[in-house]
């Protein structure tokens, strides 16, 4: 289990955790709120385990009884709400919460529930946690997570102490994928790239077998599509937009690629690119083609991705984009 000192990151908001920590003074209900991927769930442990910790101090001591049984996953006084279905109801936040809230501590003196997802709650389950934030014993600590807080009801916000979790810098996404993951330079940076700053997304990624597999893909694509008929790169691209949950995926790192070629032909830096590995065929690109044609290229690609969501001429956008591709 992380403990803050292990989480990438979020500064802001562990600060403001660790001074409640110091001066013992708990909101009674945090909302974590951030995309999927950011580290939420890790902060809330951290928190818990350093608040139950027998030491006291704003680092959980990792030796104690109680540091111990969080390793561990069965602290009393930790209840992070389990949910069996793809929303969380009513039943499971009386039995989990309302009911279990009643029952004072058993080894410290907070209790600290966790809701994970918070937004899968369906509106009755969030009326029956709503009455418990509004009027909860001075032992309890509510922290919710969510990644689309529009989803929770006003009357529970309003209860919540905001903690927004923003993207994390790629460059540190990356330190981190190196030296805590093993993972090599070449794929953590396109990992960090790709994860949006998100470092749980990033080391998903990078761990992820369909990741490298899908770089590799779109390499070569992007490398020798000189040497390929229309038919042959409209194969390609509608190979990728054909997998479904991916494809969005592929575009994104198809655009990461001309990104970098566009900023080769501008800068001649190399220490920006996403690709820095490929740098001599990003080199190569860069030289062949005009600022134009990777504008192009580039505004074709959006237009795929945003007529994909839409489902509409996307065809279309597809032949705009190869047409680009193509012309050199
Ligand atoms: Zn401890």
């Amino acid at each position: 289990m992380a403990d803050f000192k292990d989480i990438v990151g979020h500064e802001q908001v562990i600060h403001h955790l660790q001074n409640a920590i110091r001066q013992k003074r708990f909101s009674h209900a945090y909302l974590l709120c951030g995309e999927e991927g950011s580290g939420k769930s890790l902060v809330a442990e951290a928190f818990a385990k350093t608040v139950l910790c027998e030491e006291g101090g704003i680092v959980a001591c990792g030796k104690c009884k109680s540091c111990k049984q969080i390793e561990s996953g069965n602290h009393p006084d930790f209840r992070p709400v389990v949910r069996e279905k793809a929303t969380l109801g009513v039943k499971e936040i009386r039995e989990q919460v309302t009911a279990d809230v009643q029952i004072k501590p058993y080894s410290s003196a907070y209790k600290i529930y966790f809701i994970d997802e918070a937004e899968k709650m369906t509106e009755e389950a969030q009326n029956a946690l709503l009455k418990t934030i509004e009027e909860p014993p001075e032992y309890a600590v509510f922290l919710l997570s969510v990644s689309r807080q529009e989803l929770l009801l006003q009357t529970i916000l309003s209860r919540c102490v905001l903690l927004p979790f923003y993207p994390v810098a790629t460059e540190k996404v990356k330190r981190f994928l190196m030296e805590h993951k093993g993972i090599p330079d070449y794929l953590a940076e396109g990992a960090a790239a790709f994860s949006g700053g998100h470092v749980g997304r990033a080391v998903r990624f990078a761990e992820s077998e369909e990741f490298t597999e899908q770089r590799k893909e779109v390499l070569h694509l992007v490398k020798y599509i000189d040497e390929m008929t229309m038919a042959e790169i409209m194969e390609n691209v509608k190979l990728f937009a054909a997998k479904k949950d991916a494809a969005d995926g592929y575009l994104d790192m198809m655009l990461l690629w001309y990104r970098d070629v566009l900023l080769y032909k501008a800068t001649k830096n190399v220490n920006g690119l996403m690709f820095r590995d490929e740098t001599e065929a990003i080199a190569a690109q860069a030289c062949k083609r005009s600022f134009e044609n990777l504008q192009g290229i580039t505004e074709a690609l959006e237009q795929v991705k945003q007529r994909m969501k839409s489902n509409v001429n996307f065809e279309n956008a597809l032949e705009l984009l190869l047409l680009y591709m193509k012309e050199v």
